[in-house]
């Protein structure tokens, strides 16, 4: 393989889907010295066949707004790798979604997947929907109206939607009402995320969160650091950047700063559960706006127009969006005395970034890596479906946490280079390929 060549190609390919070729090529330049090591893998084309999707659904969707206006939205679910597993990954409802963005975002799926030691293939869905500032009548039509689009192209062992930004657990509920409608069957595996009364799977709401302090855990460990008094800043105040927050509070670590689109929140005393629960009231009202915590808490100050990462913090973990991170935010880290960087939203820091805090020597890993805890859990939700039985909340947290030790060995053993820095970027890479990579060549040209 070369990856100036295969680059050359896809650009030509598939011209301005900027995110789709960034992701492509960070994946490409960690694994071409083991790819080239396998002569199997360049004979079969593997990696020609792998950074292209199986399939892309192509959907319009039209709903009726609370005004009666009539509204038109442009949707997708791309079916990206099933060489380990039926299609798994989330729906992302946001203005901004088009086929670069899902297709970034299914390639990293299929990878973070492998890692998660579960047998599930990569996809990615969405809608350019906006949620903000809808009512809950016109995100439940608008669920429905998706949900009557999609509904045949997805089943418990074909392909298995979930969450992700702008989808929760409120709209899952939406899309499998509609879902079991139309198949005539209670297909509980279908989705995952689901409420706890109809086959969702305990600590699942936290898991992306939790898995990724857990990780955290472990990187610290290696480096003989802690997360014990530590200061942590998080972007966002979503489902992610909750179970972030609450986990970090719990491990002894100070949450000091949480941010939205409007600015950040200044939190020096840290969280409390007062606190953490209200930043799902923040996320339920639709409005994508964190200011009203400093309203809320005397103790917190809002900065109107900052990032997260204008505080000063040991550990900062991007929860919001991709790219969220850039090169002058890395410097502004570095300068701060930022000692570790753990991707939780997916590719939320540019490559440049991600230089800048390696060429430093602190520890960083990226998202496909240190948030896969959630996907995890979504398997262990169908798994749990599957044998109609539910696990208590200590047997799920359990296997999180062998997943997350057994995704961060794999790091180190696929990342640790001569000088011992763990290069966890390219770990996660070459350990989530190899699994793939494998699978492909067993299973022939198709
Ligand atoms: N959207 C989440 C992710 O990026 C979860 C996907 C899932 O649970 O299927 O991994």
């Amino acid at each position: 393989m070369n990856v100036t060549t295969l680059m050359a190609e896809l650009e030509r390919r598939h011209p301005g889907e900027s995110e789709y070729l960034q992701a492509v090529r960070e994946v490409l330049e960690s694994i071409e010295e083991t790819y080239n090591l396998h002569p199997e893998f360049e004979k079969a084309k593997i990696i020609e066949r792998m950074v292209e999707p199986d399939r892309i659904i192509t959907f319009r969707v039209t709903w009726v707004d609370d005004r009666g206006e009539i509204r038109t939205n442009l949707d997708y679910r791309i079916q990206f790798n099933s060489a380990i597993g039926p299609y798994k990954g989330g729906i992302r409802f946001h203005k901004a979604v088009n086929t670069s963005m899902l297709k970034f975002l299914g390639f990293e799926q299929t990878f973070k997947n492998a890692l998660t030691t579960l047998p599930m293939g990569g996809a990615k869905g969405g809608s350019d929907f906006d949620p903000v500032g809808k009512s809950d009548a016109e995100i439940m039509r608008f669920c429905q109206a998706f949900m009557l689009e999609l509904w045949n192209n997805i089943g418990p062992d074909t392909d298995v939607p979930a969450g992700d930004v702008g989808v929760g657990g409120r709209e899952i509920g939406y899309l499998y009402g509609m879902y079991k409608k139309l198949a005539r069957e209670y297909n509980t595996g279908v989705l995952t995320g689901k409420g706890m009364t109809w086959g969702g799977s305990l600590i699942r709401p936290e898991a992306t969160g939790y898995g990724a302090l857990y990780f955290v855990q472990h990187m610290l460990d290696r480096a003989g650091r802690s997360l014990k008094g530590s200061t942590v800043a998080i972007s966002g105040f979503g489902n992610v950047a909750w179970g972030a927050a609450k986990k970090a509070t719990e491990l002894g670590a100070k949450v000091i700063a949480i941010s939205g689109p409007d600015g950040v929140i200044h939190n020096p005393n840290g969280m409390n559960d007062e606190k953490i629960a209200y930043m799902l009231t923040l996320r339920a009202s639709n409005q994508n706006i964190v200011a009203p915590f400093a309203e809320r808490f005397d103790d917190a100050t809002f900065i109107p127009g900052k990032k997260a990462w204008s505080i000063k913090c040991d550990i900062a973990l991007p929860c919001a969006f991709q790219n969220e991170l850039g090169e002058e935010d890395a410097k502004e880290l570095l300068a701060n005395g930022t000692w570790c960087v753990a991707e939780v939203s997916n590719m939320g820091c540019t490559p440049e970034a991600i230089a800048t805090l390696q060429g430093a020597g602190i520890l960083f890993a990226p998202g496909k890596a240190v948030n896969a805890g959630g996907v995890a859990t979504s398997g262990l939700e169908m798994t749990q479906n599957a044998m109609h039985i539910s696990w208590s909340a200590a047997e799920v947290d359990e296997k999180l946490h062998y997943i997350m030790h057994s995704i961060h060995e794999a790091c180190v053993k696929y990342g640790k280079q001569e000088d011992g820095y763990i290069n966890y970027v390219k770990g996660a890479n070459i350990a989530g390929f190899m699994k793939v990579a494998q699978a492909m060549l067993e299973q022939g040209i198709v």
